[in-house]
């Protein structure tokens, strides 16, 4: 038998997508199996002992451990750049498990202000019970974060591009600022990420000196609308303590779902770049309507933070965010409501991510329980649609944005 030689230079996320650690195996399967089993049948009872001792190659119940799931979870680490990685049933047990495994009574967080919906909501509904605080810094200010910092500071917590308006977060300075206090309040500080957004092919956030990526698998790593799942990626020190405590919380991700992201992951990066020139195709179409007033992307050069976008993001991402411009009469929302009920094409539903161009109204899903206060605070206008562009051919996306918007 021969073994297939090692390259000799390092491996594209693509690669790696696609063979995980399994490049230089030469038998086997060539998909992964799906290990549909709660438990694992023990050689002998010593088996037991082994597994208790710390022996890796012993399974022993699906909610510690499952090969399909540690299948993905290699690929997952290979990809992202990460010692080690562990799969979450959801995007939230993911960020909840590895918030709680690093944080104690008494702790506080720094996090930015824009956050995902269920995950702020956490930080303001659920955290204070366990006497965890956050503070918020706006993304702008990220020098209060110097400020902020104290010595019950365990976590600074931040997405960028943000939701709805992707607002960036300058990754580079806020890593500076949070080493800062660090050497003020003299104790580690971890930075952590949900890169969701934008997705590891065009972020990198390892690179700039992040200690934790938190994702919802839900979205672009899953990409085809059929899978809720999440991932923790960092140092093998920490997956450990955020496994340990994922036992306990049972957030584990199920065989078959971890199957699912695994076959999808071999077209991560065609999916994104699809993804990405599409977006910026169908940002570019959009600014040019008469029935548009403004329109969010990244990539575009009149998005606010442009130069940003261009220094720290390698694609500038699937979502585009417009606000439509209401015929006489209309009001902003029922403007925007009608354009997302005549799309032929995209789909009107919640979540992002997937193969198929999805669109909403943030003030009817995502931010239908702030106040006007809160979403002046957080720049969202009733007349906005959120749009998560999908692979589709882009002239039919161009031709069916543009006649659902002839009728705002
Ligand atoms: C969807 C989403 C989550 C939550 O993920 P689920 O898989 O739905 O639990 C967290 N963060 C961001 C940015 C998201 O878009």
């Amino acid at each position: 038998m021969k073994r297939t030689p090692k390259p000799s230079q390092p491996l594209t996320i693509a690669t790696r997508a696609i063979h995980g650690t399994k490049l230089y195996a030469y038998k086997g399967p060539v998909a992964t199996p799906i290990y549909q089993t709660s438990t694992y049948r023990f050689e002998t009872s010593e088996d037991a002992i082994r597994y208790a001792k710390g022996d890796p190659s012993v399974y022993v119940y699906t909610r510690y451990h499952n090969p399909t799931v540690h299948d993905v979870e290699e690929k997952l680490a290979l990809m992202e750049g990460g010692e080690s990685a562990a799969l979450f049933s959801s995007g939230m047990a993911a960020v909840t498990t590895a918030i709680l495994a690093v944080t104690k009574p008494g702790d506080e967080i720094i996090s930015t202000g824009a956050l995902y919906g269920g995950t702020y909501r956490w930080f303001r509904d659920e955290l204070p019970n366990n006497n965890i605080t956050v503070n918020y810094v706006h993304s702008n200010r990220l020098n209060e974060i110097e400020k902020l910092a104290s010595p019950r500071t365990s976590i600074v917590y931040f997405e960028t591009p943000t939701n709805p308006t992707l607002d960036l977060v300058d990754i580079a300075e806020l890593v500076k600022r949070v080493r800062n206090a660090e050497r003020v309040v003299g104790k580690k500080i971890l930075v952590m990420i949900d890169n969701t957004f934008a997705s590891i092919l065009n972020q990198d956030p390892f690179s700039y000196g992040v200690d934790v990526i938190v994702e919802s698998a839900t979205k672009y790593l899953g990409g085809h609308s059929d899978i809720i799942a999440g991932a923790v990626i960092g140092s093998e020190a920490f997956v450990k303590r955020v496994r340990g405590l994922a036992k306990h919380h049972g957030g584990c991700a199920d065989p078959f779902a971890a199957y699912l992201l695994s076959r999808s992951l071999k077209t991560f990066e065609l999916r994104v770049e699809r993804q990405n020139s599409n977006a910026l195709a169908l940002a570019k179409a959009l600014e040019r309507h008469k029935k548009v007033k403004r329109v969010l992307y990244p990539g575009l050069p009149s998005f606010p933070k442009h130069q940003l976008a261009r220094k720290q993001m390698l694609g500038f991402g699937g979502m585009i965010t417009i606000e439509v411009k209401p015929s006489k009469g209309r009001s902003p929302v029922e403007a925007a409501a009608r354009v997302c009920d005549n799309l032929k094409i995209a789909v009107n539903a919640m979540s992002l991510g997937g193969v198929e161009t999805l669109v909403s109204i943030p003030v009817y899903s995502s931010h239908i329980f702030l106040s006007d206060a809160e979403l002046k605070q957080h720049g969202v206008t009733p007349g906005m649609i959120r749009i998560s562009v999908g692979v589709e051919g882009i002239a039919d996306l161009i031709a069916d944005f543009e006649q659902a918007l002839s009728l705002a």
